[in-house]
């Protein structure tokens, strides 16, 4: 079978035996997996906590290990690659993505590959989600960031009705900003240096796209929105550290600065502390996701109130996943790229 793997020297499409499930282990073919901006930046190097590539992948369950009842041989199925604990300390406070066992279980060999075993772990712990015949695969390879931007919204304390600026407006911001829209936000504005994505973004689900470059246009724009308040959540859905520098000028007094976007190891802070702390900011991080908010997106999607179809510009097979990299990585042509493998046309 063919699987794309990360090496030392970039992105290797190689040849593999198709694993095989051992009990309580499934094996899944691949449908289709979207690329992150993680795998982005694990090919550049910069995110180094995971080696493999792929991790929003949904199929059809091939072949299911002994003692599996659910899933079942021939299932639409996502699978969450890792699975929290659900017993320690982190987890009884409902950090679950904080869990230290949380990356401990992995897609084996990972999500960019024509069959993957899922392990015995991530069965027990439920990360296999049934899907309906009413999210397509495409639909489905969102999923995860999708629910990504859930467990924040949840993490952060969002309510409906609160007024909400995301700077960074790649596939994942505009989920965010679709998302908090779904859950009744006020008002969604968003940044981003790339005005084919502010096109995208005003199109589906943002009031107002500002270009990031200009910092005093997105202050104005959110004063402008809020009476001169702030918002209360600003996001950073970007890794780069000027957007945290904007965003902690966004939020209202009390209000919230969420760290959404992985920044490069060894990024630095420049914010103005006295202003931090006498606006009284809750400055959270929030990263991944787990199985019950996966499930809660599945239910947003299969209920019409977060579609998430047209934000899938390409599809490319496996055997072009470097295309599929090189496309995913140009902001002014691409929202969210889509690796299809060989159960893509089984259905939707
Ligand atoms: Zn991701
Ligand atoms: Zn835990």
């Amino acid at each position: 079978m063919k699987v794309a793997l990360l090496r030392e020297g970039g992105l290797a499409l190689e040849e593999l035996p198709r694993p095989t499930a051992g009990p309580g282990e499934i094996v899944v073919r691949l449908a289709a997996c979207g690329v992150c901006g993680t795998d982005l930046e694990k090919l550049r190097g910069n995110y180094r906590t995971a080696g493999r590539l792929g991790h929003e992948p949904v199929g059809v369950v091939d072949e299911v290990g002994e003692g599996v009842r659910s899933p079942k041989v021939g299932e639409r199925v996502f699978v969450h690659h890792h699975v929290p604990c659900y017993t320690c300390a982190v987890c009884r406070r409902g950090d679950h993505t904080f869990c230290a066992s949380y990356a401990r279980t992995n897609l084996d060999p990972g999500g960019f590959s024509e069959y993957f075993r899922v392990p015995e772990e991530n069965v027990r712990k439920g990360a296999v989600l049934p899907i309906p015949p009413t999210i397509s695969w495409a639909e489905g390879a969102l999923l995860e960031p999708a629910a990504c931007a859930l467990t924040a919204l949840r993490r952060v304390g969002f309510t409906a009705g609160d007024t909400v600026f995301v700077l960074g407006l790649g596939p994942v911001g505009l989920l965010y900003a679709r998302l908090a829209r779904a859950l009744g936000a006020g008002w969604v504005g968003g940044a981003d240096l790339s005005r084919a994505r502010r096109t995208a973004a005003e199109r589906g689900g943002v009031e107002t796209a500002v270009d990031a470059r200009d910092a005093e246009g997105v202050v104005g724009a959110v004063t402008g929105a809020t009476g001169g308040d702030g918002v209360d959540l600003a996001v950073v859905a970007t890794g780069a550290p000027a957007a945290v520098t904007l965003g902690a000028r966004l939020p209202r007094r009390g209000g919230t600065l969420n760290l959404f976007g992985l920044p490069e190891p060894g990024s630095r802070l420049d914010v103005d502390l006295q202003q931090l702390y006498l606006r009284g900011l809750r400055v959270i991080p929030t990263y991944a996701t787990t199985e019950p908010d996966v499930a809660d997106v599945r239910a947003l999607v299969t209920s019409g109130r977060l579609r998430l179809e047209d934000l899938v510009t390409h599809r490319e097979p496996l055997e072009r996943v470097a295309e599929a990299f090189r496309i995913a990585s140009r902001p002014e042509e691409a929202l969210k790229v889509v690796v299809t493998g060989p159960a893509f046309d089984d259905g939707a």
